[in-house]
């Protein structure tokens, strides 16, 4: 075989690769499914709500988030900064939403990364 082949190959086997990996990459996005929204206060979980259903949240008598179409968004609060409500809302695993005068914080999760943590861990 001469060198020009092995290229060849090797651009077929990396252009096989991408194909394999670029859907892999792009489920993790799009499995909203698999992700949900865990709101503690004061460092305590208060609960865990899948992203999947729409959903209107309130927390204590502090803060109301809503979960629509996969987001989750601050949509009141009694703290005089409002800084959770101007945030917008989040839907991507690891962003968060935290309401500092409440000490109210919404952190998007996922089982894979749950997972992934585990196995860090160990
Ligand atoms: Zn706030």
């Amino acid at each position: 075989m001469k060198k020009r082949d092995f290229i060849l190959i090797g651009a077929v086997l990396a252009v096989a690769l991408l194909c394999w990996l670029i859907p892999r990459g792009l489920g993790i996005f799009a499995g909203e499914d698999a992700s949900q929204v865990r709101i503690t206060v004061a460092g305590e979980e208060y609960g865990t709500y899948s992203l999947s259903e729409d959903q209107t949240i309130e927390i204590n008598d502090t803060n109301v988030c809503e979960i629509q179409n996969g987001e989750v968004n601050m949509t009141e609060a009694d703290c005089p900064d409002q800084l959770c409500i101007h945030q917008g809302p989040i839907h991507i695993q690891g962003e968060t939403i935290v309401c500092l005068p409440n000490r109210v914080v919404l952190e998007i999760t996922g089982m894979d990364t749950e997972e992934q943590l585990d196995g860090v861990v160990q």
